[in-house]
């Protein structure tokens, strides 16, 4: 019996792979992957499964069968696959770091369903020939928050890849979750994501380290032929249709993480998806006080390199390591930093269409910019709920602004600092909105229906992630489960479960998984 899944692999079929099948560790030359086999769970179970997804690939085989579960968990594998990890690189905090590679997620098939196809990884099934000093494994903790995360940002409608199950895998996995000498054992556990593709930016930066200009070009030509067939035979002039398209799709990504309020936290090379789709899950946050400042990385604490301000420049940065990358085949400096000064260009222009959005502005003028700078500064007085903010300002009325500041008042954290200079200036805001407002052709509902369209109502925020996963620990997946579907309508009112619709408790402020996230998972 088989899943019945169309399997049709490409990525290990057509690009070189790495010749050694042993599972050691060690460095891959002159490659796009090395075999690896998942290792066998002792007492695999499942956590849960994403309907959508399963009807996405097409699972014909029950989610609920043990065959399902022995795919997804690692137990076993298709006759006619053959697993793999990716070869990549990538910078760290800004610096080369050499080979990275799959250390932790094995790559089991390509699957072809209505027209689409879809590569399935497992994250935490074993070692790999890039698990470095790590153990290729993943506990339920950082396992529950990319499987919540990732299906919630699809229904956000950010480019994301996707989760089709989490499992439990029986065995028990040593973390020392704030690297501060206190390891203790954690339950192990494996999503099996799903994307076009997981190829990223450090799979090409790989090669050009190396510089092997031939696998680089299998690559590229690879890539194109698959993911961006649109664009033509391979040439210089395809590859920089390819960069660019690259920088559009990463910019819209961006876009949508300040829409939402998405802080990544790890926007190293090797973490950014070729397909502009969110990847890689791990010490993300969501913002709840707008702190362009903020991030939920510890890991990243000192310089703050990946916060939410500078995420939109981070993605530039990553660019040009890219264009780097490519550059052999393409050997014209110029146009690729033509490329990255238009990304400057317009993700400027997108931003402000993406905060002018936010506030309901649909028209033209020319002081759109300075209102929302300004806008941003009063938002970071005094902590306010990004997301509580945004929903209650669709309910302001044009002609009744002086009550504004009590239609928004329950996004402040401390409505007790609202007074003098900070009210003053909060006044003054309104003030310059109500004119703004004027010049708009909707009306108030109208405004405000095209408003909560962008700005959702349910995100996942960092304490309930964390509820989810103390429960879950315990066996009680009723929290996941709940969240799970609330977030697939998060612009949605869901009157039953208003109660997510609340600024972060007191409790999660400064507790570890809710406001501060290591790497460790
Ligand atoms: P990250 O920046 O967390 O996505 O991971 C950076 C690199 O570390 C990647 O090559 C990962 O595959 C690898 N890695 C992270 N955690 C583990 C682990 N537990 N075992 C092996 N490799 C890991
Ligand atoms: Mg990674």
């Amino acid at each position: 019996m088989s899943l019945k899944l169309q399997i049709k692999d490409t990525f290990n079929k057509e690009l070189p792979a790495d010749p050694i099948l042993e599972n050691t560790r060690r460095k891959v030359l002159n490659a796009c992957f090395s075999y690896a086999s998942p290792r066998k769970p002792s007492n695999p179970s499942l956590v849960h499964f994403s309907p959508e997804m399963i009807e996405t690939i097409g699972v014909l085989e029950a989610p609920e069968s043990q065959k399902f579960l022995d795919i997804v968990s690692g137990n076993e594998v298709l006759p006619n696959t053959m697993p793999y990890a990716m070869c990549y690189g990538g910078h760290q905090f800004g610096h080369w770091a050499g080979q990275l590679g799959d250390g932790r997620a094995i790559n089991l098939m390509e699957v072809e369903h209505n027209g689409k196809s879809w590569a399935l990884q497992l994250k935490g099934a074993g070692e790999t020939p890039y698990s470095r000093t790590a153990d290729g494994l993943a506990v339920l903790r950082s396992s529950i928050r990319e499987y919540l995360c990732s299906e919630a940002m699809f229904h956000l409608g950010v480019p994301t890849t996707r989760a089709l199950s989490l499992v439990l895998t029986g065995d028990e996995v040593l973390r020392d979750v704030m690297y501060d000498g206190n390891p203790a054992h954690e339950k192990g556990a494996i999503v099996c994501r799903v994307a076009p593709s997981f190829i990223r930016f450090g799979n090409f930066e790989i090669l050009a380290a190396q510089e092997d200009n031939v696998t680089l070009k299998a690559l590229v030509d690879y890539t194109i032929k698959y993911q961006f067939p649109h664009l033509g035979k391979p040439s210089k002039s395809t590859y920089l249709k390819f960069f660019k398209e690259v920088a559009v799709r990463s910019m819209e990504m961006v876009i949508h993480w300040q829409r939402v309020g998405f802080v990544h936290g790890v926007m190293n090379t090797d973490n950014l998806s070729i397909l502009g789709l969110t990847i890689d899950y791990g010490p993300y946050g969501w913002l709840e006080d707008y702190d362009l400042g903020w991030t939920p990385n510890t890991t990243d604490s000192a310089n703050k390199r990946y916060r939410f301000g500078t995420q939109p420049e981070i993605v530039q940065w990553n660019l040009f390591k890219l264009a780097n990358a490519i550059y052999p085949l393409i050997e014209e400096a110029a146009i690729l930093q033509d490329i990255l000064r238009e990304y400057q260009e317009e993700v400027e222009v997108a931003y402000l269409e993406m905060m002018k959005s936010k506030v309901g502005l649909f028209e033209t003028d020319t002081d759109d910019k300075t209102l929302l700078a300004e806008l941003e500064t009063v938002l970071q007085l005094s902590e306010t709920d990004m997301t509580i903010f945004f929903r209650l300002l669709a309910q302001v009325k044009r002609d009744a602004i002086s009550d504004a500041l009590e239609v928004i008042r329950a996004s402040f954290y401390k409505p007790e600092e609202i007074k003098g200079g900070i009210e003053t200036q909060w006044l003054a805001w309104f003030k310059k909105y109500e004119q703004r407002l004027q010049k708009e052709k909707k009306r108030d509902s109208e405004r405000a229906e095209q408003m909560n369209l962008v700005n959702p109502k349910y995100v996942l925020r960092n304490y309930m992630a964390q509820m989810a996963i103390d429960t879950a620990d315990k066996g009680d997946y009723d929290l996941l489960n709940e969240l799970f579907n609330i977030l697939k309508k998060p612009y949605e009112e869901q009157p039953d479960h208003e109660k997510w619709f609340a600024k972060r408790p007191e409790w999660a402020r400064n507790k570890v998984g809710c406001s501060m996230l290591s790497c460790s998972s």
